[in-house]
């Protein structure tokens, strides 16, 4: 008894929370019997992203057939990431987590993320480097952590490969881009990144990572920065990828 309480003592009020509560679905509150794991309901809802896909952008395709196949979109507009993967769709309970990650517990969620995203990241060369979509200081500031970055440290730890969490700097304040067109949020992106550590990522392959891909536009802004600083290719990894109309099952 005493040791137990001289080692809750001893840890961080977060940690001492995550061990004193019981583990919660991260999809809609209910208890759970262990930690990073949804509730039978909430997994039931996921929708999965697998093949057959784009080999590019990773949407789901209508049809089985060449494993190299793109979508229309890619097709027509090749965007400036070599591939982007996600284990789910964005909505219900990935949409959940995704808010939990922001204000919860922040551990247990980031390492559940990293895991499902590993499953699709597909072999990770081992000179590959993984690198978090930055926060601009001041939005870090205003939420105290970069939520892109706890899962990327995550995946680094169970990758095995190399975290580079300042290659990438935001040099300008983004406003939010909710509700903006898909043009209007290539143009809010726009110079919005600077490789600032460019020996650190030449001939690399870089690992970008988010925690979810809206349009695209914010990691292909990156991709394009990285290229330009001599990266060998680009990949992105997002736990949750927003479909539109048409696109997925
Ligand atoms: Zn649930
Ligand atoms: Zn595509």
């Amino acid at each position: 008894m005493a040791t137990s309480a001289l080692r809750l003592a001893t840890l961080p009020l977060r940690a001492v929370i995550d061990v004193v509560l019981p583990p919660r679905c991260p999809g809609c509150g209910e208890m759970v019997d262990g930690d990073d794991r949804f509730c039978a309901a909430c997994f039931g809802q996921l929708q999965g992203l697998g093949p057959p896909q784009c080999a590019c952008c990773g949407v789901t395709l209508p049809h089985d057939g060449d494993a190299a196949a793109r979508c229309g979109a890619c097709l027509a507009d090749p965007p400036a990431f070599d591939r982007a993967r996600a284990p789910f769709a964005y909505g219900g309970p990935t949409r959940q987590l995704v808010l939990a990650l922001k204000h919860g517990r922040r551990l247990h969620l980031a390492r559940m993320m990293a895991r499902a995203m590993l499953r699709v990241a597909g072999d990770l060369p081992d000179d590959a480097v993984i690198v978090p979509v930055p926060s601009h200081r001041w939005r870090l500031w205003q939420r105290g952590f970069n939520q892109a970055a706890s899962i990327a440290r995550q995946l680094s730890r169970q990758s095995g490969r190399p975290l580079l969490v300042d290659a990438l700097e935001r040099v300008k304040p983004t406003p939010s881009t909710k509700g903006l067109t898909r043009k209007a949020r290539l143009q809010n992106v726009a110079g919005a990144f600077r490789v600032a550590r460019p020996e650190a990522i030449k001939g690399r392959l870089v690992v970008v990572v988010d925690d979810v891909m809206t349009t695209g536009a914010t990691v292909a802004a990156c991709a394009r920065r990285l290229r330009a600083s001599g990266a060998r290719q680009v990949e992105v990894l997002t736990y949750a990828r927003a479909l539109r109309e048409g696109q997925g099952a």
